[in-house]
């Protein structure tokens, strides 16, 4: 099987309402469908997202990306060739997105090909992953929705961003800890928003409130001020934008500036992900799913992945984005049960396109 065409589609679809953190807002997912394309007729399948102000990329951006440098690098590879394909687009620097889009299409394309889900190729038995739930908003808004989803959904890890001004993230926090009670997984993210100075202040008292995690406390170019606090607070840092290469995670988890990963297979595909966890696990670090704002498409490789790696499928995933999408791409959608998401048993990610809804949600032909 041969590689011959790699087919992108930019597609838009609204947000329910908008996403703010300290990093930038999201009104809504501007991505791009990736479909590589082979002599077989069989298509692997995946998503690329812009996020503009972590990684500089633009719809317009992917798709003359793949077109100049990607498609030119794999026309005439085999998908099965994981390392030497990556080898192949190694060089292109940045287009993260692309760089994961591409590895899980490929992941996909093998799943196809031998008719098994990728959870079941990357070594796993398909077990279902705890979901934890992104919450934004005021205080009092933040509690309602997570005690919200924690009775419908039965979801039991929340995740809430925070960077702000310090008073209120830790009301947020504690609006959030008395709607879902003391057992609840709850953690952090600031996206570079606080000093390391109020990130100590803040985080000291945010301890009392059984908070787990934070992610991204202080800027990552503060490099003292970073291992400061990773030294002073009794939160474990986890590293997500300042760890989007293996080189990145290397440094962050050596120097003692965080001691966890934000996994996200939406920039470090299924390739570069599994070499992630496999640092993690040296270095005695935790390693969690995250999203980059994904669709169904890319929460469907996140808990592929996720759910493969038993260090990774025992932690909370940042799973359920999608909900914030008006709408999905997808024929078959995932539903969380009693707060977990259980891969598809139907080979590569296992996700099938509706050509009705991107006819409708894609960008290129209006
Ligand atoms: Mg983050």
């Amino acid at each position: 099987m041969k590689i011959t065409r790699i087919e992108c589609v930019p597609y838009t679809i609204p947000y329910r309402h908008p996403i703010v953190a300290a990093s930038g807002t999201l009104d809504g997912a501007e991505h791009v469908l990736i479909r590589v394309h082979t002599d077989e007729g069989l298509v692997g399948v995946s998503e690329a997202v812009v996020r503009s102000f972590v990684y500089g990329e633009s719809q317009a951006s992917i798709v003359e990306a793949v077109r100049l440098w990607f498609e030119p690098a794999l026309i005439g590879a085999d998908p099965f060739a994981v390392e030497e394909n990556r080898a192949r687009v190694a060089w292109i620097i940045a287009n993260n997105t692309v760089h994961g889009a591409i590895d899980i299409a490929l992941h996909d394309l093998r799943g196809k090909a031998t008719g098994m889900p990728c959870w079941r190729l990357l070594g796993g038995t398909g077990q279902s992953m705890r979901v934890s739930h992104l919450l934004t908003g005021e205080p009092d808004e933040a509690g309602e929705e997570a005690a919200e989803v924690a009775r419908s959904q039965g979801l039991t890890a929340f995740k809430i961003k925070t960077g702000g001004d310090v008073r209120e993230d830790i009301a947020r926090v504690a609006a959030v800890r008395k709607a879902v009670g003391d057992h609840a997984f709850i953690f952090v993210d600031s996206n570079h928003g606080w000093t390391a100075e109020q990130a100590i202040r803040a985080l000291t008292v945010m301890a009392d409130y059984g908070v787990e995690l934070v992610e991204e406390p202080s800027p990552a170019s503060d490099l003292i001020g970073r291992q400061r606090l990773a030294r002073q607070i009794p939160v474990t840092v986890m590293a997500d934008e300042s760890a989007s290469t293996i080189a990145d995670a290397a440094r962050e988890l050596a120097t003692g500036s965080a001691r966890a990963l934000s996994i996200k297979t939406t920039r470090t595909g299924f390739t570069d992900s599994a070499k992630l966890v496999a640092l993690a696990e040296a270095l005695g670090a935790r390693a969690l799913i995250g999203s980059q704002a994904d669709g169904m498409i890319g929460a469907a490789a996140g808990l592929a992945f996720g759910s493969a790696f038993p260090s990774v499928a025992r932690e909370p995933g940042e799973l359920d984005f999608y909900t914030i999408l008006s709408d999905q791409l997808v024929v078959d959608q995932l539903v969380v049960k009693d707060g977990r998401l259980t891969p598809s048993t139907k080979p590569g990610i296992g996700v099938q396109i509706d050509d009705d809804k991107l006819r409708h949600y894609r960008i290129d032909t209006k």
